[in-house]
């Protein structure tokens, strides 16, 4: 018999966001949880349904949450709600995911697309000014604003909120990478007129399949869409009093949320710490993610920017061999995509900031999970690409 060849040590791929770890911290409570909601059989809207709705009020601090089917009906269901239409201008950054613009083409109203800030990847207020007087120039009508907290830090909405008041538009925060994230001692969820989330599996609070919520201290906003989530149903559930949609949470998401949202706090707690350390050992070599002053992030992901000397299809391809997954968020701003490329732009030239990102970002992996031999790993691989 040959001696068989020395195989080389198996590498253990690294997930890019960790639900395993999770779900085996969870699961027995999670297993009770979906059991729980099969023997009462109240699939829709069931006591669940409000339960979670309440604790994420309280979580966040604010009147009114409601749940719904995921993040891009969550922002669509608030366009809805304010009647947003043809002829209206909405503005929202190009450098986001495409839900954020595609439902003010759903409501046939204009995205306006702006430009980000060099430093937090966030909608850059000045460029909102422009975007405002182009709008206005086109015959559009400016209605309001939808900041996304990009990568989980919320916006400057301070700074956002003020242009918003000038112009007389509202604001609605896209929080759906920011869920647990703070802007100067508010939460998300209690910023801007009315603010969504997404609880998509991969999102900072996320569920077992889609999830989205809707969170406003307005009674009488929350009370159309809570009427818009169930096909626009009034006082009598068989006299429908506006055209609205399904849109509601399934029992049983709702039921996993609750448990999530127990382990929730710590794993906040431990995405600061994983990127403390990233920030730590990359500060001098990449560009680290920048937190504003007051503001924390909910790290949905871990974002740097390379410079020039790094090329980032070869970081890649030696993060890959290394077993080490990485993502780029995103590749193309929404303004240069076939399906909104004819959609207005801040200023009629270019984005250069966001055009710039999309050719340097690059995210690494981030959960609430991130072992300290995993960061040690992923910091090591750079390094020594770098440095060769
Ligand atoms: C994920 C995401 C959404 C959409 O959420 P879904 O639940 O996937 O519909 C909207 N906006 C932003 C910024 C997102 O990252």
């Amino acid at each position: 018999m040959t001696t068989p060849l020395k195989q080389p040590k198996p590498i253990q791929p690294m997930q890019f966001i960790d639900l395993k770890s999770q779900l085996n911290l969870i699961r027995p409570a999670i297993d009770a949880a979906i059991k729980k909601v099969l023997d009462h059989g109240i699939f829709i809207m069931g006591p669940e349904v409000f339960e979670l709705e309440k604790q994420l009020s309280e979580f966040c601090g604010v009147k009114h949450t409601i749940s719904c089917a995921n993040g891009t009906d969550a922002l669509g269901l608030v366009l809805m709600a304010k009647n947003v239409g043809p002829g209206d201008a909405v503005f929202v950054p190009s450098f986001t995911f495409a839900a954020t613009a595609e439902v003010v083409a759903w409501v046939g109203a204009t995205p306006v697309f702006i430009d980000s800030l060099e430093d937090t990847y966030n909608m850059d207020p000045k460029s909102l000014e422009q975007g405002i007087q182009t709008a206005k120039k086109m015959g559009l009508n400016p209605v309001g604003i939808i900041p996304v907290d990009l990568f989980g830090q919320p916006a400057d909405y301070d700074a956002i909120q003020a242009i918003a008041d000038t112009h007389e538009l509202w604001v609605m925060a896209d929080g759906a990478q920011s869920f647990g994230a703070e802007y100067k001692d508010r939460k998300v969820g209690s910023i801007g007129d009315v603010a969504t989330t997404s609880f998509f599996p991969a999102k900072p609070l996320g569920c077992y399949g889609d999830g989205g919520a809707i969170f406003t201290n307005d009674d009488e906003l929350a009370a159309i869409i809570k009427s818009l989530r169930v096909h626009g149903q009034g006082s009598d559930k068989y006299d429908n009093v506006r055209i609205g949609m399904n849109g509601r949470l399934d029992t049983i998401q709702a039921a996993i949320l609750i448990e999530k949202l127990k382990v929730f706090p710590t794993e906040l707690v431990n995405r600061q710490k994983t990127a403390d350390a990233y920030n730590e050992a990359l500060k001098d070599i990449v560009t680290v993610p920048k937190l504003i002053d007051g503001v924390t992030s909910a790290w949905a992901q871990y974002t740097v920017r390379l410079p020039k000397n790094i090329n980032r299809e070869q970081l890649i391809a030696a993060l890959k061999e290394s077993g080490i997954p990485s993502v780029i968020y995103y590749v193309k701003p929404l303004h240069q995509q076939t399906a909104y490329k004819h959609y207005p732009t801040a200023t009629t030239s270019n984005l250069p900031v966001c055009e710039a990102l999309a050719g340097e970002v690059l995210s690494l992996p981030m959960s609430g999970y991130v072992s300290d031999e995993d960061a040690y790993q992923v910091v090591q691989t750079i390094l020594k690409l770098t440095r060769s």
